[in-house]
């Protein structure tokens, strides 16, 4: 089996993957190589063929390739599938597969690290761009009691209400639409975060004991976790267990072993 694996995309200096995958290696006893991988934003087939043919077992795909990922891969697995984008690939010898392992990862770092049960709970996800949509089967599949996508652009949700429908309680709306909803868990999957915006909110939207989750990491408090936090959120968390939960996911996808994720987790903390 190659070791060689890596995380592509563009920019990818700031990537915190091989910082991750190098302490899952460590911890399980894998000799791995895993490096950065800078494709240019029309290359990216040709950079994966190029790592493939040079002994490459698999890539970790990230910003702006998760699309392109999901049509060069020749098999998906059923989550990347409904995503409709890849963020994991693995090279066999006779194919290349595609998989998504966000939502696994968001799922995993909800429940898990910060213990709070999805089962039967009232979830709002605020957005409806590639984030959103990687992570909504999964949280599914935890039996929410309800599960609300709410974005600016209204049409985006609906189709992502009609496409997830069969597979549990979906609906859609814009932000307006939310006055007089309560939510247990509130996960903030725009980007709205990136340029330090605040979408607009009712200040009653959470419930006793809930849970604001903020995908986005690693800038200090957003402006929706510092609004959750002072609108009544039982707990606020930011994305970074996310990011190692996918990594921790993508990891067994590869190597077929269950890195532990805590200490990753609390190192990174630490050199934030
Ligand atoms: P997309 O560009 O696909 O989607 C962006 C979404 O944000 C759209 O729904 C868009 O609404 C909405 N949005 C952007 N700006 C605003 C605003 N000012 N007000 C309201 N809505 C806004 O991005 P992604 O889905 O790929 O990424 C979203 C976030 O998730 C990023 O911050 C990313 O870093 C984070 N992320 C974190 C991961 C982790 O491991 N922790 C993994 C993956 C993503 P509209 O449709 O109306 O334009």
């Amino acid at each position: 089996m190659s070791h060689l694996y890596a995380v592509i995309g563009n920019p990818i200096g700031h990537s915190k993957s091989p910082q991750i995958h190098a302490a899952f290696a460590r911890e399980t006893g894998q000799d791995m190589v895993y490096e950065r991988l800078l494709a240019p934003l029309d290359g990216f087939t040709a950079a994966v063929n190029a790592f493939r043919r040079a002994g490459g077992a698999g890539v970790n795909v990230t910003v702006p390739f998760k699309e392109q990922a999901f049509a060069l891969a020749d098999w998906l697995s059923e989550r990347a599938r409904l995503a409709g984008a890849v963020n994991t690939l693995k090279f066999t010898d006779v194919r290349i597969e595609g998989d998504n392992t966000d939502g696994a990862g968001l799922v995993a770092d909800i429940t898990r690290n910060l213990g709070f049960g999805i089962a039967r709970k009232r979830i709002l996800i605020m957005g409806a761009g590639g984030a959103a949509r990687g992570v909504v089967l999964p949280l599914l599949a935890e039996h929410p009691a309800l599960l609300v996508i709410a974005n600016r652009s209204v049409g985006k949700a609906v189709l992502l209400q009609h496409q997830f429908s069969p597979y549990g309680v979906v609906e859609a709306c814009d932000y307006a639409a939310l006055a007089g909803l309560q939510f247990d868990l509130v996960i903030n999957a725009t980007s709205a975060s990136l340029t330090g915006e605040q979408v607009p909110l009712p200040a009653n939207l959470y419930a006793q004991n809930s849970l604001a989750y903020d995908m986005m990491y690693g800038t200090g408090e957003t402006p929706f976790l510092a609004h959750a936090r002072s609108h009544g959120a039982g707990r606020c968390a930011d994305g970074l267990g996310m990011l190692v939960e996918q990594a921790a996911e993508a990891f067994y996808v590869w190597r077929k072993l269950r890195p532990a994720t805590a200490s990753v987790i609390a190192m990174l903390r630490q050199h934030a």
